[in-house]
């Protein structure tokens, strides 16, 4: 072994202890590494099974829930479980798990990659599975249109590797073409599916292959659905794991068939949360994990985990709905949630800190946003809070929102004073990590049931 492989290992395994005593888990023994040997990723032997999960959302929830059940399975799992998906975080974490002869210990090499930085990290390994889950306008300061994100992607795609595919994103699925052994999941036509577009935008509305317009059998929402181009043939893909139904009980229990036979409780049946679970028990199999025990495992994660917080605010009952700023899918998708309840509702939209990781005061996203679907619901109060207050304020103007309906607070606590002693409705609230706790530390929280 060469001396500098050792030193980076050395020298990034001290690092990592130090950081860990101090309570500070990051990045930073992995730079080290790298500064010491720039290949270091190239000569750390790794198992056999490596996968990794790329997309706009749900790269950390699906990649815990393969996780979860590759360990249940009896396997022992390397991730970046502390979240850091570029080239520093991905170095430390594997030699954290790796021998001082640069040996991966665990079973299997999991890897949350990030849509931009995958290119470079895989310069070094190529994980056998690659899975490709969704590309969303998401970020846009910083990551520009999703096909500008697909063209960077498609430059991380190796021929050894096989790639896991959202069959009903187009975007997503075009990686398929012409790749022999690429697996597909998707969803099949269940009754929420609508026939024509919905939504500010549409990201399908041109193939991703020879860019003639593209027709739609159905959308599951936004531009995911059953895709056809018009021109070059290329078409949404058979799949190797389907979502075949939802269901949901009168008191309010929800579970997901994958293949017809496999029962999966969750929170919500909504088809946009399907996607990871989907994603996740396809990975799974791929992997040689029995279906069966794949769904069993999912089916006890997801119970006890979930982005919904419900709680008590005074009189008022709530439920938060984890959103992400700057990516209007996610917005749309818990819009439907809130216009779909039938009770008397009020919702609240949080926009106070645009981001947590770095500074942007681009509110551009919030006109991609579907809020004219909040028009025709039946919605009691809108509440508008946070910094960026005024920015919805036009937006719901120029959607046409009754303006009667709308109270603006710049101050997320005035909110919540407002929403504690004058609301007599339901109160959704629709926010991001980054504003969740302004509010969460504001109410009663409840166990969900
Ligand atoms: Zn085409």
């Amino acid at each position: 072994m060469k001396i500098r492989v050792f030193t980076a290992i050395l020298v990034c395994k001290v690092i990592r202890c130090l950081a860990k005593l101090m309570g500070r888990g990051s990045s930073l023994p992995g730079k080290y590494a790298l500064k010491i040997c720039p290949d270091i990723l190239s000569c750390l032997k790794l198992p056999e099974l490596s996968i990794a999960v790329t997309g706009s959302n749900g790269k950390t929830s699906t990649v815990e829930m393969i996780a979860h059940v590759l360990k249940n399975n009896g396997l022992s799992v390397a991730y970046n479980k502390e979240g850091s998906n570029q080239i520093e975080g991905v170095v430390t974490f594997l030699i954290g798990d790796s021998t001082m002869g640069g040996k991966v210990k665990s079973d299997v090499v999991l890897l949350e990659a990030d849509e931009r930085y995958s290119r470079h990290i895989f310069k070094y390994f190529h994980p056998k599975y690659f899975v490709i889950n969704n590309l969303y306008r998401d970020q846009m300061t910083r990551n520009g249109h999703p096909e500008f994100i697909k063209s960077i992607i498609g430059q991380a795609i190796y021929d050894d590797m096989t790639l896991i595919l959202n069959a009903d994103d187009p975007l997503v699925a075009s990686f398929g073409k012409g790749r022999e052994g690429t697996i597909y999941f998707g969803a099949d036509n269940l009754p929420t599916d609508v026939k024509t577009h919905e939504g500010i935008y549409d990201d399908g509305k041109y193939c991703p292959i020879c860019k003639s317009p593209m027709e739609y059998e159905y959308y599951h929402y936004n531009h995911i659905g059953k895709f056809r181009c018009t021109s070059c043939g290329f078409a949404r893909h058979d799949t190797d794991h389907a979502l075949t139904s939802t269901q949901e009980t009168a008191d309010g229990k929800a579970s997901v068939t994958i293949d017809n036979k496999y029962n999966i409780p969750v929170f919500f049946s909504g088809i946009y949360h399907c996607y990871n679970i989907l994603a996740a028990f396809t990975a799974s199999a791929a992997a040689g994990i029995d279906p069966a025990k794949a769904a069993e495992a999912l089916g006890g994660y997801i119970l006890k985990s979930g982005r919904i917080s419900d709680f008590t605010l005074g009189k008022t009952e709530g439920r938060l709905l984890l959103s992400k700023h700057e990516n209007s899918v996610s917005y749309d998708r818990s819009i439907d949630v809130v216009v779909k309840d039938k009770r008397k509702k009020s919702v609240m939209f949080i926009v106070d800190a645009i981001s947590r990781k770095y500074y942007t005061s681009d509110s551009s996203w919030l006109w991609d946003i579907d809020f004219e679907k909040l028009k025709s619901a039946d919605i009691d109060r809108i509440i508008l809070a946070g910094q960026y207050c005024d920015d919805l304020a036009v937006r719901f103007d120029l959607a046409g929102i009754d303006s009667g309906k709308i109270k603006v607070f710049e101050l997320v606590t005035d909110a919540a004073e407002y929403c504690r002693n004058d609301l007599d409705s339901f109160l959704y609230v629709i926010t991001c990590f980054s504003d969740k706790e302004k509010i969460l530390s504001e109410v009663t929280r409840r166990e969900l049931a």
